[in-house]
């Protein structure tokens, strides 16, 4: 559909009330793909056991900070979560199977007694970011405190992903407590880098579990978390499970000119060479579209909105370029719906009156599932269009954008029964993380990989990961540990 002739059909739509009606009733009809039913009934809520939230305290304390160069990492630390975990879940280490892979990594394997049936996985990781240098005086607590304090757990690591450790290691000891048995087995995957890359943490956990022949069920590692107040029109908390996640490519641009004295420049220097390059590639994005992911968040958040928005996102083959529009006009939606330039780094030039010999861009893409690296790195190449820039693929990491896994799944529906038996209140949906996750390993062991950390941020509450007063609230984590629980029993127990 050309962009002129749709925007005319979208106002066409919108003016045309009676038959927009018409098309809402004919859709209303059936359920949109990845709602769950406003009808789950709560599941009774187990008591959580005494001290879990100083647990997740304590293994705060332990910095295990994760570094690009694996001799920078501090191994004491990671050795010392590794026990902490041991002492602090003894029913967990002795029911489970646990193997150190990667080093620093860990595979817990809980046995199911039916051995047809696929094995699950839970995935998180043991490594933090560090504490930007100069920021630490303006925590409120200590970053690597673990200080319980204003109903809060505090430090680096507290949501982004000692949440996740510790949760779902706390759900599995309760579950033993009960007596619970698994007829499922259950993989706990705990990788040291994923900060980093997963190159030596996940991917090797990955590797491992394939030499071994295993299928898995289903995948559920971080990503969307439960949303309060995130999306305008949507009352209630918003549980986000990722159900795709972009790839990551960027391109080194660079450009050498003869150099010499200020005093007698050639029309273009390198720096103006390499600036024009970058200054194309900002006015001309890779193209917007609403689909996979997206298009399904959407549509399963459409019951929830007013009539005209309803109308106009159940309708997206007619209003798209509209939307489209609209997404495209703030940072975090644009996001969602195109590939998006970053341009990260620009050097060039060393003194005043000196020619700069050589220049040098670094523009960072996230690739939109459906787009490619060769194809980002194609659009480069045509957009500068420019044989002195040359263009390669930056020697960091690189991945390809993941497969869209499906809404339609047992798997999605036991996760989004298991977040509403926790809190009926909740709105699930699915959608597309926009950054980098340990799950993409896993994608050839599965195709239902989903990417969902069970903690409630508020807008106030984002920048908080990976930057400064990182917290997680007791009660909350509480919820997550339920959470944790209510999953593995469902899809562990059939
Ligand atoms: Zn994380």
């Amino acid at each position: 559909m050309s962009g002129g002739k749709g925007r005319m059909a979208a106002k066409v739509l919108l003016l045309s009330v009676p038959l927009a009606a018409l098309w809402l009733v004919a859709q209303d009809l059936a359920d949109p793909p990845g709602q769950v039913g406003s009808t789950t009934a709560p599941a009774p809520a187990p008591v959580i056991s005494p001290g879990a939230a100083e647990r997740l305290g304590g293994s705060i304390r332990l910095r295990t900070v994760s570094h690009a160069d694996p001799a920078a990492i501090d191994a004491s630390s990671f050795a010392a979560l590794h026990d902490y975990l041991e002492s602090s879940f003894p029913q967990a280490h002795a029911a489970l199977r646990r193997e150190s892979v990667g080093i620093h990594s860990l595979l817990y394997t809980w046995q199911g007694s039916d051995t047809t049936l696929r094995p699950v996985l839970l995935a998180a990781h043991l490594d933090v970011v560090p504490v930007e240098p100069g920021t630490e005086s303006q925590w409120q607590e200590a970053p690597f405190g673990g200080t319980l304090a204003d109903g809060f757990v505090w430090g680096r690591g507290a949501i982004d992903n000692k949440s996740a450790v510790l949760g779902t290691l706390e759900a599995v000891e309760m579950l033993l407590s009960e007596g619970f048995r698994p007829k499922r087995t259950i993989h706990l995957a705990f990788g040291h880098d994923e900060e980093v890359g997963g190159r030596a943490g996940a991917r090797e956990i990955a590797a491992l579990l394939s030499r071994r022949g295993v299928r898995l069920e289903l995948v559920l590692d971080e990503g969307g978390v439960i949303g309060d107040g995130i999306m305008p029109g949507i009352g209630g908390p918003l549980a986000l499970v990722g159900i795709a996640e972009k790839g990551f490519v960027s391109a080194e641009l660079s450009a050498e000119a003869p150099g010499g004295h200020s005093s007698l420049p050639p029309r273009q220097s390198a720096i103006g060479i390499v600036s024009a390059a970058v200054a194309r590639l900002e006015a001309h994005p890779l193209p917007a579209r609403v689909e996979g992911a997206t298009a399904q968040l959407f549509r399963a958040l459409s019951p929830q909105l007013p009539f005209v928005q309803r109308a106009v996102f159940r309708n997206l083959w007619l209003t798209e370029p509209l939307v489209v529009r609209k997404l495209e006009a703030s940072p975090t939606t644009n996001a969602m719906v195109r590939t998006t330039t970053a341009v990260t780094v620009f050097e060039g030039g060393t003194k005043e009156n000196i020619l700069p010999t050589h220049a040098r861009a670094v523009v960072n893409f996230r690739i939109l599932p459906g787009d490619s690296v060769e194809g980002v790195l194609q659009h480069v190449r045509r957009v500068i269009g420019d044989q002195r820039v040359a263009v390669r693929r930056a020697a960091t990491f690189t991945a390809e954008p993941s497969a869209v896994s499906s809404t339609a799944s047992e798997g999605y529906r036991l996760l989004a029964r298991s977040i509403r038996e926790v809190d009926p209140a909740i709105t699930v949906a699915p959608y597309l993380v926009v950054v980098a996750t340990d799950a993409r390993y896993y994608a050839d062991l599965s195709d239902d990989v989903y990417r969902f950390l069970p903690v409630r941020l508020g807008p106030d509450d984002l920048p908080r990961v990976h930057g400064i007063d990182e917290r997680l609230g007791v009660e909350d984590y509480e919820r997550a540990i339920r959470f944790y629980r209510q999953f593995m029993l469902n899809i562990a127990a059939r």
